[in-house]
C-alpha cells in the first residue's frame, strides 16, 4: 500500500518525515544559546520563517478561489439546489458533530494544562495572520466589526478573514444563480485556483528543507521535551479523530444510507493513504473520485459535485484540530473557557475550516481566524504557541487530512443513495473492483 502512495509522488512525503525526525535530533543535541547564538542557528531560523511566509502568502487567494468556486458550483437549477442543499446540510451538521466531539475531549483531557508551563515562552518563530488580537464585545460588535465587511478589500488587507469569507460566501452563492453569465468569473477563479496550487507544488519542494529548519529551531530552542510534552495534545487530537472514523461515521452510514461502514472504507483505502501521505485533500481529489465511483458504487453527477464542494468546504479533521488547538493554547495561558467561549470556538473553527483550502498546513493558517475572534490572547502568546503547534503540525495535518478525506466520501454516499444513485452490489462487491490507481 506505501508503494501506491510512493508511485504517486506523495515520496516527499517520507522525505519531511526524516526531516522532522533529523530536525528534532540535531536541535536537541546543538541547543539554542542566546547569548552566543551560532550562524547556523540563526540561518536556519531565517530559513523556516521563510517557508512558512511562503505558505502563508497563498492563504488569501486559495480561500477566495476555492470557495468561490465551490459555493457557485451550486448553480441555480431546482435539482441542483436540492443536492447542493442537502450536501450543504450534511457537511454543516458533519462539522458540527466534530467540533462537539472535539470540545469534549478538548475539555476532559485539557492538554494545555498538561505542558509544562515554563517552557512556552521564547520561542523563535512567528504567528502568520495573526493580525491585531480584538476581542469580541457583543452580539453588534460581532456582527458590524467581525463579520459583515463595509469594505471586503480593507478586511483583505488588514488580513481580517472572517468578512473576506462571508463575502466571498455571499458573492459565490450570486454567481451559482446567475447563470452562464457567471462563467468568465468563474473561470478566472478556476486559474486563479490552479495557478496558486502551482505556486503550493513549488513551496513544497522546499518542504523538506523548511520542515527540518523549523523542527530544529523549535527543538534546539525549546528542547527535545518540547515534542514529549506535546503528546498529551497530539493524543487528544487523534483520539477524537478517531471518535469520527469508528463512532459516527459508522453510524451515520448505517442509519442514513443503510451502508456498511467497513465496505466504504475499503473501498476508500487509496484514497485515504494519499490523503495521509500528501497532507492535501485538494491532490487526493483525483484518487477519491476514482474510488467513488468504480468502488463506491456512487453515480458520477453526485460524486463530481459532492467532493470537489467537500474538498473545499468540509473539513471535520481541521476543525476537530483547531478546536483542540484553541482550547489547548487558552488552556496553557490561563485564559477561561466558559461555555459561550467554548462554543463560540467552535462555530470560528467550523468558519475557520471551511476557509481552509485543502493543502498541508491550511488549517494552521485559519486557525489566526479563531484566536482573532476569542481574543484574549497577547500577541506574544499567540508567536509562542502557534510555534508550538506549528513544530507538531506535520504529524498532525496528516492525520486530519485522512478525516478530510473520508468524511467527503461518507456526505458522497448518503446523499447518492437518498437520491437512489448509489448502486449498493459495486459497493459491497469487493473481490470485483477495479484498480483506481
Ligand atoms: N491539510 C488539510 C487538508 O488538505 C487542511 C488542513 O491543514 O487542515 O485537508
Amino acid at each position: 500500500m506505501i508503494m501506491v502512495a510512493l508511485g504517486l509522488g506523495t515520496k516527499r512525503h517520507w522525505h519531511i518525515f526524516i526531516a522532522i525526525i533529523a530536525g528534532a535530533i540535531v536541535g536537541a543535541w546543538w541547543p539554542y544559546n542566546a547569548l552566543h547564538p551560532s550562524f547556523a542557528h540563526q540561518t536556519f531560523d531565517i530559513i523556516g520563517q521563510v517557508f512558512i511566509r511562503l505558505i502563508a502568502m497563498l492563504a488569501i487567494p486559495l480561500i477566495i478561489s476555492s470557495l468561490t468556486i465551490g459555493i457557485s458550483s451550486l448553480g441555480d437549477g431546482r435539482q441542483l439546489g436540492k443536492i447542493g442543499g442537502k450536501t450543504l446540510f450534511l457537511f454543516l451538521l458533519g462539522m458540527f458533530i466534530a467540533s462537539g466531539i472535539a470540545a469534549a475531549v478538548g475539555y476532559y483531557t485539557q492538554p494545555g494544562l498538561r505542558f509544562p508551563h515554563e517552557l512556552i515562552v521564547g520561542s523563535g518563530i512567528t504567528p502568520l495572520l495573526s493580525g491585531d488580537i480584538k476581542p469580541i464585545e457583543g452580539f453588534k460588535d460581532l456582527l458590524l466589526n467581525h463579520l459583515i465587511p463595509q469594505n471586503p478589500f480593507g478586511s483583505l488587507a488588514q488580513r481580517d478573514l472572517v468578512p473576506v469569507i462571508v463575502f466571498t460566501v455571499i458573492f459565490g452563492a450570486a454567481l451559482g444563480s446567475i447563470g452562464d453569465t457567471a462563467r468568465p468569473v468563474v473561470a478566472f477563479f478556476e486559474a486563479v485556483f490552479a495557478a496558486t496550487m502551482k505556486v503550493v507544488d513549488w513551496v513544497m519542494i522546499f518542504a523538506v528543507l523548511g520542515i527540518f529548519s523549523l523542527t530544529f529551531t523549535a527543538v534546539s530552542h525549546e528542547g527535545i521535551q518540547l515534542l514529549t510534552h506535546m503528546l498529551p495534545f497530539m493524543g487528544a487530537v487523534v483520539f477524537a479523530l478517531l471518535m469520527m472514523i469508528l463512532v459516527v461515521y459508522p453510524i451515520a452510514l448505517f442509519v442514513l444510507a443503510r451502508v456498511n461502514f467497513m465496505d466504504l472504507y475499503r473501498a476508500i483505502s487509496e484514497a485515504i493513504l494519499v490523503g495521509f501521505g500528501t497532507a492535501s485533500s485538494s491532490a487526493t481529489l483525483p484518487v477519491t473520485l476514482a474510488c467513488m465511483e468504480r468502488r463506491g458504487g456512487v453515480s458520477n453527477r453526485i460524486a463530481s459535485f459532492v467532493l470537489p464542494a467537500g474538498v473545499s468546504m468540509n473539513m471535520n479533521g481541521t476543525t476537530m484540530f483547531e478546536v483542540i488547538s484553541v482550547m489547548f493554547l487558552a488552556q496553557l495561558y490561563g485564559i477561561p473557557l466558559p461555555m459561550q467561549t467554548i462554543f463560540t470556538i467552535m462555530l470560528l473553527a467550523i468558519m475557520a475550516s471551511i476557509g481552509a483550502a485543502g493543502v498541508p498546513s491550511a488549517g494552521m493558517i485559519t486557525m489566526s481566524l479563531i484566536l482573532n475572534g476569542i481574543g484574549g490572547f497577547r500577541p506574544e502568546q499567540v508567536a509562542a504557541g502557534l510555534s508550538l503547534l506549528w513544530a507538531v503540525d506535520r504529524i498532525l495535518d496528516m492525520c486530519r487530512t485522512t478525516l478530510n478525506v473520508m468524511d467527503d466520501c461518507v456526505v458522497a454516499v448518503i446523499v447518492a443513495a437518498g437520491e437512489g444513485e448509489l448502486n449498493r452490489e459495486l459497493l459491497s462487491a469487493g473481490e470485483s473492483w477495479d484498480e483506481v490507481i
